[in-house]
Parts: C-alpha cells; structure tokens; sequence
C-alpha cells in the first residue's frame, strides 16, 4: 500500500484512532476497537456490532503477543461476560485472519469468511513456507529476476507473518449474502483485486458500510499480481469493484476501513482511486515502447523511491498487476522469454 495525496477531499469524523484497548461507540451497535500492528502501517481498526444477547467481531488482528494481550484487555473489559456470536473475517490477510484460530478455538467461536479467503487463509497458516518460496520462485521469473527470483522468494519466506491455523470449518459468505445482526441487515458486497474475495459489510439502515481493505481513505490498497494467480487480472477486478461500489452504496454512507479513520465521500474516494491507477497505467505504458519486464518497469514507476527487498517483491506485484490489465485493456500484447519472464509491449 502507498500513501497517496488523495486524503483531503473526504470527511473525517475523528481524528485519531482509539487507544489499543479502548472500544469505542460509533454508531448504534457498532464500537470501534484499534490493534496495533508491527510495520509503517501501524493499526488496524476492528470492529464490532452487538449481536441480539451477544457481539460479532469482524477481523482478528495480527498474529502476535501485542495482539493478544490486547485481545485479553477486551474480554477482560468491554466484552467481559458478552457472549461472542462470530467471528467475521473480511480477507486473509496476516493482519485481518492472523488471529483467527486463536480466537475462535480460545473462545468457542465460529468462524465467517467467503470460501476463497478460508482456502487461502487455511492452507497458508498450515503450510507458509512451502506455498510462499514455490510460488514466488514463480512469479519473480514471470517479472523478469531470473537468477534472483529464488532469492527474492526466501527473503519473502523469512519475512512472513505467521497466522495461527485457521478453524477446520466455517460459514461461508457470498456476494449478496445479508447476515442479520442485532436486528439489522448487514449485505456482504464481495470486492477483487486488493484480495480475491474480500467481503465489505454494509448495513442500509444504519448507512455504514465496513470497508476492509478494499477501500482506504489515506493510502492506495495493494492491487498485485499474486502467485499462484498468474492467469488473472486483479486490477481491472479492483477497478469493476469501485464501479459496484459506486452504483450500489450511496455517498451518504460512512465508511469503516481497517486503516486509518472512519470517513464520509465514498465516491469521492472511489474517483481517486480509480484516478490514481489511471496515472499508473500512463507511467506503465509510456515505458513500455520497447518490450520491458515487469521488472525494468519498476523503476520507472517507483522512480522517487529505493526499495528494499521486501518492498520490491510488492513493487513487481503492482506492475505486473498494471501490465496485465493493460493487455485486458488491449493496449499491451504479452510474450513468453526464453528464461520464462514475460515481456509485455504496446500494441
Ligand atoms: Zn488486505
């Protein structure tokens, strides 16, 4: 995720994020609970709705003794003798699902997510190392690392963020689904791109929509090519969802992210993002005269910045991202190199 300079046309209703701990009321039946997380990004937000006699909770936090310990202060405090319904997970990211296991098998509770995310989610908290350094041996010689790409994939695998296994079971959530919490309606929007099949949770009546990743107020979500899902085009699937967003919430709703604060102008935010990737494709097709990997196109989109290993395996997940839709787009043609990386030129 990238800062970007898009932040000063919503409207924000706090500002600043509760105390680690600290739950606080921000509509009827919805509290707001802040974890922190161990990076630059360094919360994410979580929430929680009273659920008739008890409370769901939707997304864990990161899998670490912080998280914990601050989980304890609020089974301890705010939930203290609260019966937990669910546990719904928006996406399974490390900092969404990490604690997932530990919660549910701790506390007694099911677990909620869509079936993509548990399949990803349960087969990387089972088995990281083998998918991260396999795939991502992978996917670096499709950018163009060649000799590196091993490399790069070990430091990915010492860099991992480990989740506690993901529960054997769970309810599945579609597009569509409407879970009725404490009375009210909650619709589940599915959103592509920033993962691949991100639940949002709106509620019409109390006009707020919980975002997840899918839409931030201060910084871009990651929209990368992933291992394993070569054949797919997650940007142009980022790009649809901001269409569906648009025609489906209305510019009243206020919307919940899991970073940053709570914010009013979801359009507004949806222009900017879509904005935002418009200027990417014209860097991303200005360099692609000649036939460039996704690798030499870096730089030229990431000019102002020095990138660290880590930072490089997201940075060639983006462009490869940006490369293939502009081949959904028609406006680029990919071909196969010899040494397997793929090369990609305007048509
Ligand atoms: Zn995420």
């Amino acid at each position: 995720m990238s800062p970007d300079a898009g932040a000063t046309a919503l409207d924000y209703l706090y500002d600043r994020n509760p105390d680690p701990g600290t739950v606080i009321d921000i509509a009827p039946g919805v509290r707001w609970l802040t974890m922190p997380l161990p990076s630059s990004l360094n919360h994410i937000n979580l929430w929680q709705l009273e659920d008739g006699d008890g409370v769901a909770l939707v997304d864990t936090g990161i899998f670490s003794n912080a998280s914990k310990q601050v989980w304890e202060q609020v089974f301890a405090g705010a939930l203290k003798g609260r019966k937990v319904t669910r546990l719904i997970v928006t996406h399974a990211h490390p900092d969404h699902i990490g604690l997932a296991g530990w919660l549910c098998e701790t506390h007694g509770i099911e677990l909620w997510i869509s079936e993509t995310e548990w399949t990803m989610g349960r087969r990387f908290s089972l088995e990281p190392g083998k998918i991260l350094v396999e795939s991502g041996v992978a996917l670096f010689r499709r950018g163009g690392l060649g000799g590196e790409a091993e490399a790069m994939a070990q430091a990915r695998m010492i860099t991992r963020v480990p989740s506690s296994p993901v529960p054997a079971t769970y309810h599945r959530l579609e597009d569509g689904t409407v879970l009725s919490i404490g009375g009210r309606d909650w619709r589940v929007i599915v959103g592509r791109g920033h993962a691949p099949e991100h639940c949002c949770l709106w509620c019409p009546e109390l006009d707020i929509m919980i975002a997840g990743d899918q839409v931030l107020p201060k910084i871009t979500p990651n929209v990368s090519l992933w291992p394993g899902r070569d054949a797919e085009d997650p940007l142009g699937n980022f790009i649809a969802t901001t269409n569906t967003l648009e025609e489906t919430v209305p510019d009243s709703v206020l919307v919940l992210p899991s970073h940053n604060l709570p914010f009013h102008r979801l359009h507004n935010r949806l222009r900017q993002l879509r904005d935002h990737h418009a200027a990417r494709m014209d860097e991303v097709l200005a360099a692609t005269d000649a036939p460039k990997t996704a690798a030499e196109v870096v730089p030229m989109m990431f000019r102002h910045r020095t990138l660290d290993q880590r930072q490089m395996a997201f940075a060639l997940g983006e462009a490869l991202a940006h490369l293939q839709y502009g081949v959904t787009l028609g406006a680029l043609a990919r071909e196969d190199r010899a040494d397997a990386a793929w090369l990609f030129h305007r048509t």
